[in-house]
């Protein structure tokens, strides 16, 4: 690391200045008690509640700029990091980042599509096709392990409609609801990588103030993504009706018991990490429970 590195004590987390991950990063980090003052150009956002600063970029740029040191963490799509990684590695140098955490944003996988008309036999098929990709290093990598020889044909955008142009046969590109490959006659026949945002740092660790500060984000981000589909159930129930409805709450940490009325009947409160759908609720109300009530999780510190 530079002695400019070195000596910095706040912490720097570069994240995407529009686009798809933009915002839901910028509410995931504030939801862990970050606030900023705005610069007017906006590249740069200074902490106001802790010394953490955000750099806003392109989301290209994420990988080199926590490899490079100026900036100590990211939020990323995991397809531009394990690309970059990828092709780090094939140009002989050392990973240089890590993904720290998967952020439950941001899903889409990276496919391979072929024409509607196509009969899909298998990779084999794909032996002297051009492929067009914004992922050469990953679809590289992907062939070499299938054993396959094929024109990778890079390009920076509109990957989709290389086929149509005649530049490739077939793509190799980001995919999530399929309605932009159905919309340029394509279908995905096979998944290269399962993708969503996730925090990324150096491979190395934070050393001084800033390891503090990483380990204290760190904490404060597994519980915001811990609540985030967390509930708090409380409801009441005869002492005996409990051993049917413990099994229908499999997601539940250790339920709270306390006795009302004498010693038969039950208030239980237990924090639920799966989804409470109506459902679960007139499952347990069948199986005895009473006053069902679901409230949101704020915070949690473990
Ligand atoms: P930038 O201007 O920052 O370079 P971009 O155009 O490369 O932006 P976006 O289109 O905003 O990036 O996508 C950012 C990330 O969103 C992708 O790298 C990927 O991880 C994720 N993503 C989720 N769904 C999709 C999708 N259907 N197509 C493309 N990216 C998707
Ligand atoms: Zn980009």
């Amino acid at each position: 690391m530079s002695p400019a590195v070195e000596s910095r004590d706040r912490l720097r987390i570069a994240i995407q200045k529009s686009g798809r991950l933009a915002d839901p990063a910028r509410a995931l980090l504030a939801s862990c008690g970050l606030s900023w003052r705005e610069s007017r150009d906006r590249l740069f956002c200074y902490g106001e509640t802790l010394p953490v600063d955000l750099l806003l970029v392109r989301d290209d740029d994420i990988p080199g700029l926590i490899a490079d040191g100026v900036c100590d963490l990211g939020i990323v799509g995991r397809n531009v990091l394990e690309e970059q990684d990828a092709e780090r590695l094939r140009g002989g140098a050392t990973p240089a980042f890590r993904e720290m955490r998967s952020l439950g944003f941001g899903g889409c996988r990276l496919a391979l599509a072929v024409p509607e008309s196509w009969s899909w036999q298998g990779p084999a098929q794909l032996a002297g096709t051009r492929i067009a990709t914004s992922y050469p290093a990953l679809l590289q990598a992907w062939l070499e392990r299938e054993g396959i020889v094929a024109d990778v044909v890079t390009l920076s955008g509109s990957v989709e409609i290389a086929p149509r142009l005649g530049q490739a046969d077939l793509v190799c590109d980001l995919v999530s609801s399929g309605a932009t490959l159905a919309a340029n006659q394509l279908k995905p026949v096979a998944t290269l990588l399962e993708s969503e945002a996730v925090l990324a740092g150096p491979v190395g660790e934070f050393d001084g103030e800033r390891a503090l500060l990483a380990e204290m984000l760190l904490r404060r981000l597994d519980g915001a993504l811990r609540t985030r589909h967390s509930r708090l159930l409380m409801f009441q129930a005869e002492r005996n009706a409990i051993p049917q409805l413990l099994p229908l709450l499999p997601d539940a940490e250790t339920p709270t018991l306390l006795q009302v009325d004498g010693a038969d009947r039950l208030a239980l409160q237990a924090l639920c990490h799966g989804r409470l759908t109506w459902q679960r609720l007139e499952d347990l109300k069948r199986a005895g429970a009473q006053g069902l009530m679901v409230l949101p999780v704020e915070s949690l510190l473990a």
